[in-house]
């Protein structure tokens, strides 16, 4: 509704609220003078006159009962119209002849002139014209009614009346410059308050339309939450949430569960982290976090924790960095995951055990072997060390399994392996050849060292008694010892002049050390 429409509006509301006391007053001041005239003046021209007052009053009685606030301009010129009609109905009454000495007539006709005038200044000053059109005829008609009084009387009431009416004409016009004064502020007010509202009204919306998309983030973030839940309970893993800054440690059931921890056995600190890992595994693993801090990736390393019983748990860390500090770069929160990798660790170190050493003896294996003494020669070259290295053959072995059985023949093998490994030095790598072949790799040491050690070997090995059941028998052994550099320069040349030197111990009697020579 645009402002024009609106005042308009409200010009109609005023007259409209006067409508049904103003309209039955009408209709009863109508019967009261029909009632005081019928008599005095021809009663078919006053019931005419009574009928055209009604005709007026009920015209705008169903105005009023037709009010529609769309078309408020429409009704107040019907309205106006109306009121003018009823102006003149008025007016005729004050034309009827009547008797100048009847003094109460006189009386209650100037009353009700007075009364026409003054009871339309509230109904219709908010539209000027209406008032006016309404009073001006009964204005005029008035002076009718005074023209049989002499000239004087005459122009005192006729000039008392002018005055009175101009006065009230002043006061509509006062009357109408307050009421349109309101009705703007009302609009005003009206169009601030539409203004606010239709405000609070976008606000609504906005803050609706936000609060379903909050809920429908807090839905989704809920779900993956949900799901990264399910899938570190579905992984049996166990979770962290490292709080960088202030030290606090939160973790779940599995990571307790895998320590066999309870939790209250913790103290929500990272402590709970450092005072379980194994020492030796401890300034490795932190090494890997603070790379993995600083490089801003995730790490994935295996390390050892303290059972609560004591033993210790192969575990599989993985983590990484959720949340840095934007100016510092300092990290605020690290997370990740534990898993329980003992068994996978036990089976990994079996088959390692397995691949590189001698299922009987629990030697090095030929393999190992050969690697070993690559690095060693490798080191012994880095370090300008000499290095020497035995070949070990048992003295007629053959014929152990052919006397006591091949069972005897691998306790021998066993027992021999005891012997041996309680001579040479923990540095010394001892394994098992092949058959009853052994070699032993000695670093730092030089030929007349190894000389002198194998010599101790053989002695021992030939005094001691190997007891298998009932039987208890004693076997010797043949050396070939070959040094690097002296002999040569790799595992080939090495393990060949050893060999030889073995077989010449062989020739000349057995049980005994051969050196190697690069020719015999
Ligand atoms: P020599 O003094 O010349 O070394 O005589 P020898 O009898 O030891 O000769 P040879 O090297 O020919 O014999 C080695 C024997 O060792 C042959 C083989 O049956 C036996 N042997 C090889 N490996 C094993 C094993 O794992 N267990 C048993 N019991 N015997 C083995
Ligand atoms: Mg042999
Ligand atoms: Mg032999």
């Amino acid at each position: 509704m645009d402002k024009n429409s609106s005042l308009k509006y409200e010009q109609v509301r005023i007259i409209v609220s006067h409508v049904p006391v103003t309209n039955i007053a009408v209709i009863l001041v109508g019967f009261l003078f029909y009632h005081l005239m019928h008599d005095k003046t021809n009663n078919n021209l006053l019931l005419g006159w009574l009928a055209l007052l009604f005709a007026g009053t009920f015209a705008r009685l169903w105005l009023w009962h037709n009010f529609n606030r769309q078309d408020s301009e429409k009704w107040l010129i019907q309205y106006t119209l109306a009121s003018v009609f009823l102006g003149l109905s008025w007016s005729l009454l004050f034309l009827f002849p009547i008797d100048q000495d009847n003094i109460v007539l006189i009386g209650a006709l100037l009353m009700v002139y007075f009364g026409i005038v003054s009871a339309a200044l509230p109904a219709l000053s908010s539209y000027l014209p209406a008032y006016f059109f309404y009073t001006a005829p009964s204005t005029i008609s008035i002076f009718y009614t005074l023209h049989g009084y002499e000239q004087q009387v005459y122009f005192v009431l006729s000039f008392a009346i002018l005055i009175y009416y101009m006065m009230m004409v002043f006061f509509a016009f006062n009357s109408y410059k307050k009421n349109m004064g309101m009705i703007k502020l009302k609009i005003e007010n009206k169009s601030l308050v539409d203004e606010l509202t239709n405000e609070v009204h976008q606000r609504d919306i906005i803050v609706e339309s936000k609060t379903k998309e909050l809920s429908a983030l807090n839905r989704a973030l809920f779900r993956s939450e949900d799901q990264l839940r399910n899938v570190i309970h579905g992984a049996n893993l166990g979770y962290w949430d490292w709080n960088f800054q202030t030290g606090e440690h939160e973790v779940n059931d599995r990571w307790l569960e895998i320590l066999g921890l309870q939790a209250e056995d913790i103290k929500n600190n990272v402590s709970d982290w450092e005072q379980r890992i194994h020492p030796d595994d401890k300034a490795r693993m932190q090494s890997i976090v603070e790379r993995s801090i600083k490089e801003h990736t995730s790490y994935s390393a295996d390390f050892r924790m303290k059972h609560k019983n004591g033993h210790w748990v192969w575990i599989q860390g993985s983590g990484s960095v959720v949340e840095y500090d934007e100016t510092t770069n300092k990290p605020i929160r690290l997370c990740g995951t534990h898993e329980d990798i003992s068994q996978r660790k036990e089976l990994e170190q079996k088959l390692e055990y397995q691949a590189t050493h001698d299922e009987l003896t629990g030697l090095y294996n030929r393999v190992e072997l050969w690697k070993s003494l690559d690095l060693e020669i490798q080191r012994s070259k880095r370090y300008s060390h000499q290095l020497s290295i035995f070949l070990i053959d048992i003295d007629y072995f053959k014929s152990i399994n052919d006397q006591y059985g091949h069972k005897v023949g691998d306790l021998v093998l066993v027992e021999f392996s005891k012997i041996l490994m309680s001579e040479v030095r923990s540095t010394d790598i001892t394994s098992r050849h092949g058959g009853e072949e052994f070699v032993v790799i000695l670093p730092e040491t030089s030929l007349d060292m190894a000389e002198e050690l194998g010599e101790r070997i053989c002695q021992k090995v030939s005094q001691t008694e190997i007891m298998s059941g009932l039987h208890s028998l004693k076997i010797t052994i043949s050396i070939g010892i070959s040094t690097y550099p002296n002999h040569g320069k790799d595992s080939n040349q090495l393990l060949d002049v050893a060999d030889k030197a073995m077989y010449h111990a062989k020739q000349s009697g057995r049980n005994r050390v051969q050196k190697g020579k690069l020719s015999y």
